[in-house]
């Protein structure tokens, strides 16, 4: 599943594709994506319009087009794109295709048809992270919040923060030096202030590592700059054998030697 950064950088790398370019026809394969639309009402929303940008807010993709209206793109779990040149065959299990002005086509495609093609409509009340919302005053009111809450829980909790999954999570805490079970309310003011920069740091730094490694990529999840999430040998960059437990039902990997 592609996370916050990856998402970043697929952003990106869509306006480079197709900032400019005319959505000439729509074609929808599967109706399930497009809800509460019906297909041929999306193919009118969207047919026509000239993409402006792409951007990210959490873990959606969000087009904007000329005339101002936006639409909203959520991966999900199994989604993917592709950027494929007309008359090349349409991947299997793709749920939608936009053929764009440049003879190319941007495919979504996803087997489980859990992927998300929705209109935007305002009401954003949530912060993502690499934002200018999200400061430090924000950071440490919702910290006094939920006090008696774990690190781990409040930082995928998307009503709080939107776009930070378990694997950065745990990849913050391990960067703030903090354990992820650790409840908000025992952090003092130096563990704060460490946590606030290890969440922009840590994702910042990763859409760099990412751009690099990947070049132009619009799919799929990069994980190879982890710390201690989904590592298989199981130990810390210090060489430290890493733990896992369950918290809020998602399993969480912390150094109980580099993390307090
Ligand atoms: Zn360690």
């Amino acid at each position: 599943m592609p996370e916050l950064p990856d998402l970043e950088v697929f952003a990106e790398n869509l306006t480079k594709y197709t900032a400019g370019k005319k959505i000439k026809k729509v074609e929808v394969f599967k109706d399930k994506p497009v809800l509460p639309l019906k297909p041929h009402e999306f193919i009118t929303f969207a047919e026509g319009k000239i993409i402006k940008a792409v951007k990210r807010f959490g873990k959606q993709l969000l087009f904007t087009f000329d005339d101002g209206k936006t639409l909203l793109l959520h991966l999900m779990l199994h989604g993917e794109l592709y950027y494929i040149n007309e008359g090349e065959k349409i991947p299997d299990y793709s749920v939608a295709a936009f053929h764009l002005s440049d003879k190319k086509v941007l495919v979504f495609k996803d087997h489980t048809q859990w992927l998300k093609l929705r209109l935007h409509t305002e009401g954003e009340h949530v912060i993502d992270p690499i934002s200018k919302a999200f400061t430090t005053v924000f950071f440490k009111t919702l910290l006094s919040q939920k006090a008696k809450t774990t690190l781990k829980e409040i930082m995928i909790d998307q009503e709080n923060i939107t776009g930070i999954g378990s694997a950065y999570a745990d990849e913050i805490c391990y960067n703030a030096k903090i354990r992820p079970q650790r409840l908000a309310g025992d952090l003092d003011d130096k563990e704060i202030k460490a946590l606030y920069k290890a969440v922009v740091s840590t994702l910042t730094d990763a859409v760099k590592v990412i751009k690099k490694a990947t070049k132009g990529n619009i799919t799929g999840e990069y994980t190879e700059h982890f710390a201690v999430h989904g590592k298989k040998k199981g130990v810390c960059p210090l060489g430290h054998k890493t733990a896992t437990l369950k918290i809020g039902g998602r399993g969480s990997v912390y150094c109980a030697k580099c993390q307090k």
